[in-house]
């Protein structure tokens, strides 16, 4: 029997937070929940006030970058370098912050750190790690990661781009598309078929023959730079090739960096769409009630909290697992296909509840549930993520 004491404790205070219903909080460690807080309180300061006209514009504010980089958010999960070299929640909760802002903010941290820096990191030469690496982290240089082509995306081992030798030199053809920070990039790791197979390469801007295209007219992650790149007879010396990258498994480890941060960032989104439409549903009168008294509206916050809160209890336990070095890749899609399509659902649901107001940039809403069918598209669909899913059930390879 319990005493009366012991009684009293197991009553839990009133909730801290009603959107962090499981007290997911808890889950942190203090350096976790301090660097959320540092982050969270920096994008209030400088970019929330800002982030719908960008959007708006399709403007990605370049001098965010070395702010970003003082921060330590750049490459923050590497070690050495430049970079903050911290652990995988602590990333994942920085990406949850930067995305509850907005998923091009996020998709710009994400490719920096996890796609062009992680590239760099994970299998280049110790003099590209030197050359590249401290500006990178410190936002003095922007890279981008170009595997995607026109005319090959969920299925990468058809690419066209052709590295072919020349004496002790490359020769670049070929063209990348959907590249995020390409237009802004000062260097991009270039994934390219070759007589050896796949390998990557790092072509600086400058290069003659490299030329890059900004893709106009998305209504997706206007606030991020998306680009076209176009390589015509661009000569490389060998030195520019990743050394240690050999094969396709080298561009989709990368991958599966840079989806780690999604799953965070996603349910950064669904949270910020479901804090504003609590505190509408509880501002709007409609038959002289706040709309948040009616059952219906409760229903749908109901299994929204429920679907959020469950969406981070997953990327916390996916991070720990990574922090022990123990996440298999499949786990990963299980983590990306649930959280970004509970996040779309999520941002969708709750833009009904703002009626006409939620299809007005003026709040978010609508501006994350665009954003979130680029986020549902890229880094593996969901139904590539669904294929990975099922082969690892049951050992079959449904792709093609
Ligand atoms: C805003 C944005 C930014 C991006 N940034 C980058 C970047 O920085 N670097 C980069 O390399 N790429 C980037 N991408 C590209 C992205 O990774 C690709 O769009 C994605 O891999 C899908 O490729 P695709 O668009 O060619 O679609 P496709 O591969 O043509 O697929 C079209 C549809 O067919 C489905 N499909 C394909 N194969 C199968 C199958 N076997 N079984 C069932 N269904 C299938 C897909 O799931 C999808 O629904 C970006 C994309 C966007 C939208």
């Amino acid at each position: 029997m319990s005493s009366a004491g012991g009684a009293a404790k197991e009553t839990p205070g009133p909730m801290k937070d009603p959107l962090d219903l499981l007290d997911t909080t808890s889950l942190l460690t203090g350096e976790e929940r301090d660097i959320k807080a540092t982050v969270a309180r920096f994008l209030a300061d400088r970019v929330r006030p800002h982030i719908a006209g960008w959007f708006e514009d399709a403007h990605f504010p370049r001098e965010l970058a070395p702010e970003l980089g003082r921060l330590g958010l750049l490459g923050m999960h590497l070690e050495g370098y430049g970079c903050a070299g911290t652990g995988a929640v602590a990333y994942g909760m920085a990406c949850l912050e930067l995305e509850a802002v907005d998923s091009g903010l996020r998709s710009f941290v994400s490719v920096q750190g996890s796609l062009a820096m992680f590239s760099i990191w994970r299998y280049g030469s110790e003099e590209q790690k030197q050359q590249w690496l401290p500006r990178l982290a410190a936002g003095e240089a922007i890279g981008c990661f170009g595997l995607t082509e026109p005319d090959f995306g969920s299925n990468p081992a058809g690419m066209r781009t052709r590295a072919v030798r020349d004496g002790g030199d490359w020769i670049l053809d070929g063209a990348k598309m959907w590249i995020t920070n390409g237009g802004i990039a000062d260097v991009a790791t270039v994934w390219a078929a070759t007589e050896e197979g796949v390998r990557g390469f790092l072509v600086p801007r400058a290069a003659p023959g490299f030329s890059t295209r900004d893709i106009e007219r998305k209504l997706s992650l206007r606030a991020s730079v998306t680009s076209e790149l176009v390589f015509d007879g661009v000569r490389l010396p060998d030195s520019a090739r990743l050394p240690d990258a050999r094969g396709l498994g080298a561009p989709l480890s990368c991958l599966n960096e840079a989806r780690f941060g999604i799953m965070f960032g996603a349910v950064g989104a669904a949270r910020d769409c479901l804090q504003t439409a609590l505190a509408y549903a509880d501002a709007r009168i409609q038959f002289d009630q706040p709309i948040s008294a009616f059952q219906l509206t409760q229903r749908k916050f109901a299994d929204m909290a429920v679907s959020l809160n469950t969406a981070m209890l997953l990327a916390v336990h996916l991070g720990r697992l990574k922090e022990q070095h123990r996440i298999r890749p499949e786990q990963i899609s299980v983590g990306k296909l649930n959280n970004v399509r509970e996040a779309v659902a999520i941002a969708r649901e709750c833009r009904t509840v703002l009626g006409a107001n939620g299809v007005s940039l003026d709040y978010s809403p609508i501006r994350h549930a665009n954003n979130l069918e680029s986020v549902l598209t890229y880094e593996g669909t969901s139904e590539i993520h669904t294929l990975v899913i099922g082969q690892a059930l049951t050992g079959r390879a449904a792709f093609t």
